[in-house]
């Protein structure tokens, strides 16, 4: 053994034997405690996303590794802890419980019951961050998650395993888009998480409420992070949240979660992030609030049949200031997701409910997973309404139009009217084309704007009663000539009586 040989083999032994002393160093101390974050010197090895054991049986999430201390956030009472305690190292990732006991109940960011209906039966718990699944294991979006909102699922279609963003001001009707959607799974064999950050007990409590008397608790999960908890259980919900999902979707099932909201999640991060003495960046936000939002929203997919099958559709909720979606949090947001539902407060109160602009709102995917009736009817709707918005514009400064210009008029005036949709009444697609389809064809054209609800209501009446092999028909999709006609028939049919 030459001489630089024998040093480099010391050196290595020295280096072994070096690792082994700090890898029995699994003990830290607390040297700084307060509004729920920790530092501690000690945990040399310990790994991000560890969790940590606090005296007391109260653990912390290690997020901040330093060259000398360890940053972590308290998951509990952070008041009974204090400067000099001891920390042990658990050498685990945060996990969740999981499992089909979690359907129909109320559950926090660590997975803990909290409806007071009983402890959950689980037996399985996942990581709570995972890789998101490859593009090897994925497939294009090609099955529809119909929302039953009419304006949604013909202008902005959604697909199963898109993400698909719900943004606008404070007020605008986000949330209500959300649980109709969730209303409207009842017997599609999907499973709904619903996760709410940052939200009154009390507006949880309502929409847990709401969501019982659809006969929607039977098949969805809420996980809720308070708006008195501390801030990093807003930050864990979203997490959470998307954990319980995978254990449904890894079981092949199509699940719909939403995140009402992510801003909240946001600013969670960012007073988190200011306690542990990271750098601010642009807003005060620390520099990885882009990777808060993408590592999460990636986990949405669309397996293929290899790989089970399952899916997860995510909508997200961004609140937005003054309509402002060039803020720093609602670019990131719009630029990870697969289109963005844009809702306004001047159209709310104009009473266009849900308050959706048609011209910033888009789907990027979802168009390909339409039923081929809905394609139809919706394409010809998008251009008359596109018609509409420059005519309706134009025409406010000349009293004496053309007929052909104001028919374009009257016709808008009426499928705008037919787009509004109350809460909690979604339509099934078939119902939906219906109304398009006699909306568009102009059977409304002679009925006043303010009785067209009544009269779309009469016609889908009319329809379920006279016409339901028809209905069916057109659920699998069938816009042959034959059934093209037989629609015809059935709107001059109800025109007539
Ligand atoms: P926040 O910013 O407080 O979270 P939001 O944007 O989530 O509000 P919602 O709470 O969904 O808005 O709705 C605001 C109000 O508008 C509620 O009172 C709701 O009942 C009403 N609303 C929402 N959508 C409709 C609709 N399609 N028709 C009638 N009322 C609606
Ligand atoms: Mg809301």
């Amino acid at each position: 053994m030459s001489y630089t040989d024998q040093v480099v083999a010391t050196l290595k032994k020295h280096i072994d034997s070096f690792e082994k002393q700090v890898d029995v160093q699994e003990v830290g101390t607390v040297i700084e405690i307060g509004d729920g974050i920790a530092r501690m010197t000690g945990l040399s090895q310990c790994k991000a996303q560890e969790m940590l054991e606090f005296p007391g049986g109260v653990y912390g999430l290690a997020l901040n590794l330093e060259e000398e201390t360890v940053g972590a956030i308290i998951l509990g009472d952070y008041r009974a802890i204090k400067e000099g305690d001891t920390v042990k190292r658990t050498g685990r990732i945060m996990s969740i419980p999981v499992g089909d006991a979690m359907i129909g109940r109320v559950v926090n960011a660590l997975g803990i019951e909290i409806d007071g209906k009983g402890d959950l039966k689980t037996k399985e718990f996942y990581p709570i961050e995972r890789v998101a699944p490859g593009v090897m294991t994925r497939e294009p979006v090609n099955r529809p998650m119909q929302t039953g909102i009419k304006a949604i699922d013909a202008i902005i279609p959604i697909g199963r395993g898109q993400r698909e963003l719900i943004i606008g001001d404070r007020q605008t009707g986000k949330t209500a888009i959300a649980i109709d959607a969730i209303i409207n799974q009842k017997g599609q064999d999907m499973v709904c998480v619903y996760v709410a950050v940052g939200q009154k007990d009390s507006k949880v409590a309502r929409i847990v409420s709401k969501l019982e008397e659809a006969g929607a608790m039977d098949y969805t999960v809420v996980v809720s992070a308070g708006a008195s908890e501390p801030a990093p259980m807003s930050y864990l919900a979203p997490y959470a949240g998307v954990t319980i999902a995978e254990y449904f979707a890894d079981k092949g099932k199509d699940v719909l979660i939403v995140y009402d909201d992510l801003t909240k999640q946001a600013w969670a991060y960012r007073e988190m992030s200011l306690l542990l003495r990271r750098p601010p960046g642009r807003e005060a936000y620390p520099g990885d609030v882009f990777y808060l939002h993408s590592r999460l929203l990636e986990r949405a997919c669309n397996l293929n049949e290899k790989h089970g099958g399952g899916s997860i559709t995510a909508l997200p909720i961004i609140e937005t200031q003054a309509s402002d979606i060039s803020a720093y949090i609602p670019t990131n947001v719009i630029s990870i997701t697969d289109g963005q539902i844009f809702l306004e407060t001047d159209l709310f109160y104009k009473g266009i409910r849900p308050a959706l602009n048609v011209g910033l709102s888009v789907s990027r995917v979802g168009g390909s997973a339409q039923i081929k009736p809905m394609k139809k009817v919706a394409g010809s709707m998008k251009l008359d309404l596109a018609q509409f918005r420059e005519l309706e514009a134009f025409s406010q400064f000349s009293s004496d139009l053309d007929a052909d210009t104001k028919q374009s008029i009257d016709r808008g005036q009426r499928i705008t009217e037919m787009l509004k949709q109350g809460q909690y009444s979604p339509l099934s697609v078939e119902e939906q084309v219906i109304s398009i389809y006699a909306a568009g064809k102009g059977y409304f054209d002679d009925v006043d704007v303010s009785r067209v609800r009544e009269v779309e209501e009469k016609l889908l009446d009319f329809a379920k009663k006279a016409k339901a092999s028809l209905l069916g028909k057109i659920k699998a999709g069938d816009w042959s000539d034959e059934t093209q006609a037989a629609v015809k028939e059935l709107c001059e049919e109800f025109k007539k009586q």
